[in-house]
């Protein structure tokens, strides 16, 4: 049995078989490692898996083409036992370089010194020195192959996963994300909760290949994984999945019931969504409304840009499946952890307060109107409502509005029918909730958007899991701008909804009832227990 720890994205548990996913592709760069033992570990256990590949490689070799030409696994693997090489790279990452690195620089270090050498056979040593150099690389970084090639769901064990790698997944296969890598504020681990799938981020684990196909307990509320469970932990953990499946089961009870506190406060409790299959989820957990729609999950995973038509469909769908409850499109916010390569965004030092959002949509107003007509196209179908995210001023709320009126005056002259549409905006900066006040004067209503807003106002990367332990979610700077988003939104009748992931956190419900918010935007997975917590005020 193998134990092992990482950060719970979702209390729940899964219990299955590994599947090991390796990535296509990956950027190397040079990173500055605090953790030396840890990388020093995460070394040794890839060179012995290289070890192993090789030797399997060679066994296959000798038994289809014969020794010859088996003979060249044999010297990588003699190579990669080479002490020289091996303490170079060590003493890199003792330098606080991570292993991926260190073990290019040497590499390339070695190859080259070959390459210069008199004896022809050794100057061809040079490429094989760069071949497994390249193997040890590929295990560290987990590249691979990117498809999920397994008939029954699976534990999904990967270096990190990225927005898009998720979005493209076949979730029908995936029973729980296990990355040793990735912080439990990241769009990934948004994705797994609002999947229902108990993940853990940040685990301290390693990509082998012997795991594959291994059974193994994922366990979000111990925040373990155990690979190879004993029969007796495997009946624990059986039993104890059981038990929180018939305890979301109960939780059933609640549906049709109101979101109303026992003193008659009513709360829209609403869900956040990335794609036309979520609003299943969202009917099924009797989410009220969709306080979030992240239309940039339309634009990721693909090659171009989504049309005004591919996009009026997929408005036009959640629409008409909501069947008149309201549906908040969020436009576009692509940029820091939402990559589209296609977009050609330059590589910036500090993405998440870079060129994004709404920042590239005034930057590029062709890509913005295609997705305010689709959308304005689509209201005619439903309840529409578009939010704005990353607003930091007056101004950039005006030049919206000034688009907008130049849409539907453009659609009206088409003669395309269009329903009432709110105009709000998400306060997930500092600035924003400071000036909503002002703010409150433009919109119909504020959607907090607490992820951002937390990372902006304790200057904390939410992709960084170094810095996880030290980000308090209930600081009170964040609740005290919360508390004023909500009053100065109130004091010009625009309504207030928060949409990060601490909507769901029914520690604060209270909190945020006795504030006067208006909805709570969460995944689906937790519309139910937020409403049991709701009527328990
Ligand atoms: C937020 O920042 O809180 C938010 C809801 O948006 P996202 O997580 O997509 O940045
Ligand atoms: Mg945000």
């Amino acid at each position: 049995m193998v134990k092992c720890t990482g950060k719970s994205v979702l209390k729940g548990i899964a219990i299955g078989k590994i599947y090991v996913y390796r990535k296509k592709e990956f950027t190397l760069v040079k990173t500055h490692i605090d953790d030396i033992e840890t990388e020093l570990k995460r070394f040794n256990l890839a060179v012995a898996e290289a070890e192993r590949q090789l030797e399997t490689l060679y066994q296959e070799a000798l038994a289809s083409v014969g020794e010859a030409e088996a003979k060249i696994f044999e010297v990588h693997g003699m190579m990669l036992e080479d002490e020289g090489y091996l303490e170079d790279i060590k003493s890199m990452i003792k330098n606080n370089c991570n292993a991926e690195y260190a073990v290019k620089e040497v590499g390339d270090t070695y190859s080259q010194m070959f390459a210069a050498m008199d004896n022809e056979y050794m100057r061809a040593r040079s490429v094989d020195i760069l071949d497994i150099s390249n193997k040890v690389i590929n295990i560290l970084a987990g590249v691979g192959d990117d498809a999920i090639k397994s008939e029954e769901p699976v534990i999904l064990l990967a270096d990190d996963l990225t927005p898009s790698e998720t979005i493209q997944m076949d979730k029908d296969k995936v029973l729980a994300f296990v990355t040793i890598h990735g912080s439990a504020n990241s769009h990934t681990a948004i994705l797994a909760r609002s999947l229902n799938l108990p993940s853990l981020v940040s685990t301290d684990v390693a990509l082998l290949d012997e795991y594959q196909g291994k059974m193994a307990i994922v366990d979000g509320f111990t925040e373990e994984l155990i690979i190879n469970p004993p029969e007796e932990v495997l009946q624990e953990l059986t039993a104890k999945r059981d038990e929180w499946i018939s305890e979301t089961e109960s939780l059933k009870k609640l549906i049709g019931q109101d979101n109303v506190t026992t003193d008659g406060r009513r709360v829209n409790v609403y869900c956040n969504i990335g794609e036309v299959a979520d609003v299943e989820r969202v009917l099924e957990s009797d989410g009220g409304g969709i306080g979030l729609f992240r239309s940039e999950f339309l634009y990721l995973g693909r090659d171009n840009c989504p049309t005004e038509e591919e996009q009026f469909e997929s408005y036009k769908a959640v629409l008409e499946k909501m069947n008149g409850k309201k549906v908040i499109i969020r436009t576009l916010d692509i940029g820091a952890d939402k990559k589209a390569d296609y977009l050609g965004l330059e590589h910036e030092d500090n993405p998440a307060m870079g060129y994004r959002a709404i920042r590239i949509c005034l930057d590029q107003p062709d890509i913005f109107r295609t997705q305010l007509r689709a959308i304005y196209r689509a209201s005619a179908y439903g309840t529409a409502a578009i939010m704005f995210p990353m607003i930091i001023s007056v101004d950039e709320i005006r030049k919206i509005k000034d688009i907008v009126e130049d849409i539907k005056r453009e659609l009206a002259a088409e003669d395309i029918p269009m329903g009432e549409v709110e105009l709000g905006i998400m306060i997930e900066t500092p600035a924003a909730a400071v000036i909503s006040d002002q703010l409150a004067k433009e919109v119909e209503f504020f959607s907090i958007g607490t992820n951002d807003l937390t990372q902006y106002t304790l200057a904390i990367d939410r992709q960084n899991q170094r810095l996880e332990s030290i980000c308090d979610t209930h600081h009170t700077a964040i609740l005290r701008l919360i508390q004023m988003t909500i009053e100065n939104g109130h004091k010009e009748n625009t309504w207030v909804g928060i949409c990060g992931e601490l909507a769901s956190d029914t520690t604060l419900t209270k909190t945020f009832v006795d504030m006067g918010v208006d909805e709570l935007s969460v995944s689906p997975t937790y519309v139910l227990p937020l409403r049991k917590a709701i009527r328990e005020i």
